[in-house]
């Protein structure tokens, strides 16, 4: 049987392939830390479980708007703009199974063949992965550790031509965990007015920074009708499986995404919009706990990964992720995330998950324990000791 040929341009995440190794060596009786899943390890707090069951007791499980539920999409409006200074209304916003959707709609949307789509490398493989499938250009921009893992403003401006469409931005950072400077937003606004391009900013992990405040670029001059920020509940309310995530884009476009969601998913499950209501409108207290926690794990991992032979690692100021730099170790990142799990018991990321630039370096992401974080840290360190000898 023959297959579009288009498949050949899709790309994957490697995270589940890694996880689903682990698994396999967890079934022959090894023991395993896994640092590898970037999701809270964290139960969904109670309130928010409680409305889902509610809201389905109450009849919410029926088709709804595909853009979402009116006062859901009104609430979201309502908080981004007040947080956020991102100037919007409910009509801006559109509701999506999880904010991967977002990805791949904002760029059906607006990606001709032939297109530059230009994003971090390293940076979440999926950006790079829907811009091939749609054929456009795809052009990293290399995040280097001697900046602090922030875009360089000279690169990304000599990169840019007649055919440049959309630009993608994600902070805190997914691998490097890495917050842009305030300057670099600025900077990046200031090219996207004066070349006309699109802004594509992934600001899934905002409200977990740990220094300095989220700046969205949407709320800069002259941006909001630019810029589709995505956004959602997997990382900041610890609900991944409910699938929940929306965009804030101009009218138009919204009215187009929302035509996308009728033509796939219908609308996103109204029973897990109402929980995403209720995350929203509740106290923050459990969200504001759950950062504290991973503010003390950033702390523990990055000043155990700076203890081990041959490996150094940049301080993270935001979401759960630590990016250490293990060329000192003389193995390469692939190979090195391999022996990491094989040998020492520990499951993280290669760097090169992320693109080719992020090669010599590791990922791990820090939602686990502070005693299997500890325990990892002791096994890598062991490991990288007898190999040093
Ligand atoms: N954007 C980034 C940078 C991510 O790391 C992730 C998840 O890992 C997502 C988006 C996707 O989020 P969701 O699970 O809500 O689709």
């Amino acid at each position: 049987m023959a297959y579009a040929k288009r498949l050949n341009r899709l790309g994957t995440e490697t995270a589940f392939e890694v996880l689903a190794r682990a698994q396999a060596l967890e079934a022959q009786g090894k023991e395993v830390i896994h640092l590898e899943i970037g999701e809270p390890d964290f139960d969904t707090p109670k309130y928010i479980r409680t409305a889902a069951a509610e809201a389905i007791e109450a009849g919410f499980t029926h088709y709804g708007p595909s853009a979402g539920l009116p006062e859901f999409r009104r609430l979201i409006a309502e908080q981004w703009n007040k947080e956020r200074g991102i100037p919007c209304d409910a009509d801006n916003v559109v509701v999506t199974p999880g904010a991967k959707p977002i990805m791949f709609f904002a760029m059906l949307a607006l990606i001709e063949a032939g297109d530059e789509v230009l994003y971090p490398s390293p940076g979440f493989p999926i950006y790079e992965s829907v811009a091939n499938f749609l054929d456009a250009r795809t052009i990293p921009l290399v995040l280097r550790e001697q900046n602090g893992f922030d875009l360089d403003i000279r690169d990304l401006e000599s990169k840019l031509t007649s055919r440049t469409r959309m630009l993608v931005l994600n902070s805190p950072h997914n691998p490097t965990g890495a917050v842009m400077k305030p300057e670099t937003v600025e900077a990046i606004a200031a090219l996207a007015r004066k070349h006309d391009f699109w802004i594509l900013a992934d600001e899934i992990y905002a409200r977990i920074q740990y220094e300095g405040r989220h700046l969205s670029i949407a709320s800069l001059p002259g941006m909001a009708e630019r810029t589709i920020v995505l956004d959602g509940f997997s990382k900041t309310y610890a609900m991944t499986g409910w699938r929940l995530g929306f965009g804030i884009m101009e009218k138009q476009l919204a009215r187009h995404v929302a035509r996308l969601m009728t033509n796939s998913n219908s609308c996103t499950a109204t029973f897990v919009q109402k929980a995403g209501h209720a995350a929203l409108a509740g106290g923050q207290s459990e969200v504001k706990a759950m950062v504290e926690e991973f503010r003390v794990r950033r702390d523990l991992i990055v000043e155990g990964l700076n203890r081990l032979p041959g490996v150094t690692c940049f301080k993270p100021s935001g979401a759960f992720y630590a990016f250490p730099n293990i060329t000192g170790t003389g193995i390469k990142s692939a190979e090195l995330a391999k022996l990491m799990l094989e040998e020492a018991g520990v499951a993280c990321l290669s760097g090169t998950a992320f693109g080719a630039a992020g090669e010599g370096y590791l990922r791990f992401s820090y939602a686990n324990s502070a005693e299997n974080i500890g325990k990892a840290l002791n096994w890598m360190g062991e490991f990288l000791a007898v190999r040093a000898r």
